[in-house]
């Protein structure tokens, strides 16, 4: 750890203390909300020697498969030329490139768009893109033209809150402080109003969870798809149908650890809901093209040809691409349980595998 990392989390640490101390626990929205904002600020996670690893991160294959299908779109959507590539919480930038370099061979050049918060990654993004445009959120991309959008891992580091139903009704799942660490608790303030009738006489201890930010996300990318055209696909680890309990992890060099020990220095993340943010885009109208496993989806868009044709150019790497594939793919590994939301105008087509 180095000296600038240790003074950060003494600071985060020290003021969330200050903070109960002085008006009492925190949301778990807001203990969620700053860890990761601190925790993304300040370093580059993605990799073997970072906390976590991505799906673009595994293979290129990734990201060229979803170029393949973005551009797939756009041509039978009619080839606009005006056309934007968003892509929320890019990382490295390595999706993004390899994605655009798929895009390329199709003709299809779009003017291209990071919406990122981390001083850190954006930089590397650059580097990685030049001559993209950085946006510290949605509100700023532009209103002209079709936005073909991409989130890969991006809803799941969004801060959640958590209800929980104890013996006297529901309330808000807060974090406190005991014995120096921080704990989750129930709040005092009765939360009975926030939980839909189908669940209000849950069993003792049930618990839901719910993503406002990953909402509001979906909320705008909907009217903007909806007025400007376009679409767009997200990709997270989550479920398709609603549940109960709580989701919430902390990863730190690729292994979990406790969320409410070092906040800011661990990557916290939840599953996302795709059912209810499906929900969120028809409300505006918007077309739910789908929810597919990342499985099926990159099954269907040809991943196992693509490995074999890459194998053919570099025998060498043959086992190494074979191993990322079925990392990409396999139901033990990351097939099953990563989703991909397909989202578009309702005058745009179909998309594939959807
Ligand atoms: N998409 C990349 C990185 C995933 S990690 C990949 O697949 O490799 C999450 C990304 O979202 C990081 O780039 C992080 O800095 C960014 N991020 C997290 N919270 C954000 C927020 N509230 N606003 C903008 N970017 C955010």
């Amino acid at each position: 750890m180095t000296g600038a990392q240790g003074q950060d989390r003494e600071s985060l640490t020290t003021m969330f203390q200050r903070l109960i101390a002085n008006y009492g626990p925190i949301t778990l929205q807001h203990y969620m909300g700053e860890a990761n904002a601190r925790y993304y600020a300040g370093k580059d996670p993605l990799g073997s020697g970072g906390d976590f690893i991505t799906a673009p991160e595994i293979s290129q294959m990734f990201g060229e498969l979803i170029g393949l299908w973005l551009a797939d779109i756009w041509i039978r959507a009619g080839r606009d030329e005006a056309v934007h590539y968003v892509e929320l919480g890019p990382g490295r930038g390595t999706l993004a490139k390899d994605a655009l370099r798929a895009m390329k061979r199709y003709g299809l050049e779009p003017q291209v768009h990071f919406v990122e918060s981390s001083t850190t990654l954006k930089d590397i993004q650059i580097a990685a893109v030049p001559g993209a445009r950085l946006h510290a959120d949605l509100s700023t991309l532009p209103m002209d033209g079709p936005l073909l959008v991409v989130g890969n891992e991006f809803l799941d580091a969004l801060p959640v809150r958590q209800l929980v139903r104890i013996a006297d009704g529901w309330r808000e799942r807060m974090v406190d402080v005991q014995d120096g660490r921080f704990r989750p608790v129930a709040g005092t303030k009765p939360m009975d109003a926030a939980i839909p009738p189908a669940l209000k006489d849950s069993p003792e201890g049930t618990l839901i969870e719910t993503c406002p930010g990953a909402a509001a996300v979906v909320y705008e990318l909907a009217g903007r798809l909806v007025h400007q055209g376009g679409a767009a696909l997200l990709i997270d680890y989550g479920h398709d149908a609603p549940r109960t309990g709580s989701t919430l992890q902390a990863l730190k060099a690729h292994q979990r650890v406790d969320p409410f020990t070092m906040p800011g220095e661990a990557d916290l993340t939840c599953h996302v809901d795709f059912a209810a943010l499906a929900n969120v885009a028809l409300s505006h109208d918007c077309r739910h093209l789908g929810t597919v496993t990342q499985g099926r989806f990159l099954r269907d868009l040809g991943i196992e040809a693509r490995a074999q044709a890459l194998a053919k150019v570099a025998p060498q790497h043959e086992a190494a691409l074979h191993l990322a594939k079925d990392r990409l793919i396999e139901e033990g590994q990351m097939g099953a349980l990563f989703k991909v939301m397909g989202l578009a105008s309702p005058d745009w087509p179909d998309g594939a595998s959807f």
